[in-house]
This record gives C-alpha cells, sequence and structure tokens, in this order.
C-alpha cells in the first residue's frame, strides 16, 4: 500500500521507517527539501494549502493521511468528491481546524470544556470581567505560539492587535493540577486503540516534558478513555480513521476538561517509540490501511519524554550534548537534523526508559541540566 502524507516535519519523518517496517511506502507533501523527512521519504515539493500538489500525492498513493492540519479544506474537499481517499475524512477535520470550531464541536458532543467564547475586537462582553483569561488564535497557532495567557484589557487589546486584529478564542484561565494527554486510534474497520495516560509539563506554553505514565487515579484514566473513545466515534456525526493526540486539563477537584484535540500523531505521543511495542506512527499507518491496531501497553514500568527546544540561533549540531544525553541509562534520543535553531523550535526529544515512573522528573531535570545553559534551565 502506499500512504501519502501532507507534512514533511519531524512527524512525518519519525512515520518513515515505521512505514518501511509495515512494507508501506510513504509519500510526502511538504514544502522545502530542509524539512526533516525529505531527506528520509519521496517528496511533492509544494506548500500544504496546495491542492494540486496534493492532487499529484493522491494520484501516486492509496490513501492520503496529515501530520500537520495547516490544510485548504475546500479545495481538498474537491479531491475527495473526485475519489481520493482522506484519513481521517475531510468531514472529521472539519469542525477541528479553527480552535473556536473544535471547541463549540466538543461541547457539541457533550464533553467537558473551558468556557470560551470567540472574540472580534470590538465588543462588549461580561467574559471581559473575568481575569485572567486565556487568548488563542483561531488558527495556525502551535507550540504555544499563538496562545497568551492577559489580565486585563490592555494586554489583551496589545495581543489582539501584535495578532493582526484578527478573530480569536477567549477562554477562562484554569489552575489545572496537571496536564494529561492521551493518544487513541481507530481503524478504517472500527477498531480501537488508547495507549497510556500521561502527564505533559508546559513551559511558557510549550511543552517540556512528559510523564509516562501519568501518576493518576484509575477512575481519571478511565474517563480520559471514555473521553477518547466518544471522540473517536460520536454518537452522531462520522467516525475517525487515525490517530488523536487529546489534552486535557486535570484540576485540582479532580474534573477533567478537554483542552485541545490534535487530529494526527502529536508530541505526548513520541515516548511510545521507545516505550510501546507500536509506536504512534505505526499506529496511525495500521489504522488507515486497516491492518490490526495491535498492543498499546508500556515495556518498561515508566518513561520519561523531554523536548530538546532550541534556545538560540544558531546552526550548531549540539554533537557533544547530543552524545552526553545519550549516555544516559536507558536513553533514545531522536534529532530531526533541522538546519538551523531558534528559541522554542522541536530540535529533538529523548525518551529515557524507567525502572520506576518515581524517577522521572529527576531524569527530566538531568536531561534538561545538560541540554540548556544554565540560565534557561
Ligand atoms: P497549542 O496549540 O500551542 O498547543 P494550547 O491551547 O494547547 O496551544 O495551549 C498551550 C498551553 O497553554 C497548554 O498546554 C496549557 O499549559 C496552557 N493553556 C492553554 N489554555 C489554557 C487555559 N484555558 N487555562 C490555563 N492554561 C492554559
Amino acid at each position: 500500500m502506499r500512504v501519502g502524507v501532507i507534512g514533511g516535519g519531524q512527524l512525518a519523518w519519525m512515520m518513515a521507517p515505521e512505514a518501511t517496517k509495515l512494507g508501506i511506502s510513504l509519500l510526502v507533501q511538504t514544502p522545502s527539501t530542509e524539512d526533516p523527512a525529505a531527506a528520509v521519504t519521496e517528496t511533492v515539493l509544494a506548500p500544504l494549502r496546495d491542492a494540486k500538489a496534493t492532487a499529484e500525492l493522491a494520484a501516486r498513493c492509496d490513501a492520503i493521511t496529515f501530520e500537520n492540519e495547516f490544510v485548504d479544506l475546500d479545495a481538498l474537499g474537491e479531491l475527495e468528491k473526485q475519489g481520493v481517499i482522506f484519513a481521517p475524512s475531510l468531514s472529521v477535520l472539519a469542525p477541528l481546524l479553527d480552535k473556536y470550531h473544535q471547541r463549540c464541536y466538543l461541547r457539541d458532543i457533550g464533553l467537558p470544556v473551558p468556557e470560551f467564547i470567540s472574540w472580534f475586537g470590538d465588543e462588549q462582553s461580561s467574559f471581559l470581567g473575568k481575569w485572567p483569561l486565556v487568548v488563542k488564535a483561531r488558527r495556525h497557532g502551535y507550540d504555544g505560539r499563538g496562545t497568551e495567557v492577559v489580565h486585563n484589557m490592555t494586554e489583551l487589546m496589545a495581543v489582539w492587535q501584535r495578532w493582526g486584529r484578527v478573530p480569536v478564542l477567549l477562554e477562562e484561565f484554569i489552575p489545572f493540577e496537571r496536564e494529561l494527554a492521551v493518544m487513541a486510534a481507530r481503524s478504517r474497520g472500527g477498531e480501537i486503540a488508547i495507549y497510556p495516560v500521561v502527564e505533559t509539563q508546559q513551559e511558557n506554553q510549550v511543552c517540556r516534558r512528559v510523564l509516562v505514565p501519568a501518576a493518576i487515579d484509575p477512575k481519571v484514566a478511565a474517563e480520559c478513555e471514555t473521553i477518547a473513545r466518544q471522540l473517536l466515534q460520536p454518537q452522531s456525526g462520522p467516525a475517525v480513521v487515525g490517530i488523536f493526540g487529546i489534552e486535557l486539563f486535570l484540576t485540582d477537584r479532580g474534573q477533567l476538561l478537554v483542552n485541545e484535540i490534535a487530529p494526527r500523531t502529536h508530541n505526548s505521543g513520541h515516548f511510545t517509540i521507545d516505550a510501546c511495542e507500536i509506536s504512534q506512527f505505526q499506529m496511525q499507518l495500521r489504522a488507515v490501511c486497516d491492518l490490526p491496531l495491535g498492543q498499546t501497553t508500556l515495556k518498561s514500568p515508566g518513561a520519561v519524554m523531554v523536548n530538546l527546544l532550541g534556545y538560540e540561533h544558531s546552526r550548531s549540531d549540539y554533537r557533544t550534548k547530543r552524545q552526553q544525553i545519550a549516555a544516559i541509562p536507558g536513553a533514545h534520543l531522536h534529532w530531526y537534523g533541522k538546519a538551523e535553531s531558534h528559541p522554542g523550535r522541536k530540535l529533538g526529544h529523548v525518551t529515557v526508559l524507567l525502572e520506576s515512573p518515581e524517577f522521572a522528573m529527576d531524569i527530566a531535570r538531568k536531561v534538561e541540566y545538560i541540554w540548556y545553559p544554565a540560565s534557561e534551565s
């Protein structure tokens, strides 16, 4: 089988070896030969929103999946009408691409979400008294870009003007106890596979580390799974084919709120490459190609995944630091081979398998001590 992928970043790059294992040929649509996946797969070199290029991709593939949702859904709709198979289907993607639409969708299918409104910059709303608020760009935000906490009207107006006066999603600030995430997949034939629930830790809205499994009450984990199933197979509306990353807040009262859905593989699932028999990347391919999904259990009692984020503008390959991190017992380092580093850019990650989940924070600190200059860690 031949699978096309829209997007050639590190997610497609990590999917490539999994495709080889399954005997699937992978072809990616990505704008630059410097993108990670371009080095390891056949490519259609074009912007992600270029539907003509996607038509070319489709002509060479049996199905198309996504590693990036910054697509032009209307243009892809024409291809779907002509019989191109997208997984997930475009009707599954449609309510998820704009953060405001996504929130409405989650609320409408009965999932618990933070209070929110769409705000156009000039209207009054009682919501504007409930500071602090979180303001989010409705589209094209990622890795914390496009998400800010604001404490008053002046700060809100400053963000809104900086973002070009576009409509935004405004939501209540949740003083969460923890942030959780769960990866969940559904195959074309309806089989569902759910990975263990993990804890994600963000700094400045960007994920720094993932603790596997999350130290939570089994009841909370079961509730996360129920939410995942509801998302993959809603009571009304189309079912998902593919994999979803689901981000949640756990409040100090034990309540779960869904923060965000990524309709693809996700940073919070990177641990699966080394800590599980079947990685999230292989799982996405299995779901799309309707292969049996297989096991999602952990191979070790615990694991910790630490993102290696850029902290300077540089073209360094950070060889020495990488060697030091890779030498930590149980460490599996993944370096994305990006040509340039800039602050906040994901350059790689490391997953360390643990004899006990209790060691997760100590090991994360050890990695970050090696990786970041003293002023950053
Ligand atoms: P992105 O699309 O960049 O991942 P998110 O909406 O997931 O953006 O927000 C990034 C991070 O910002 C979250 O992981 C969380 O730490 C923080 N955050 C987002 N929304 C809220 C909220 N309503 N209350 C408190 N913190 C939030």
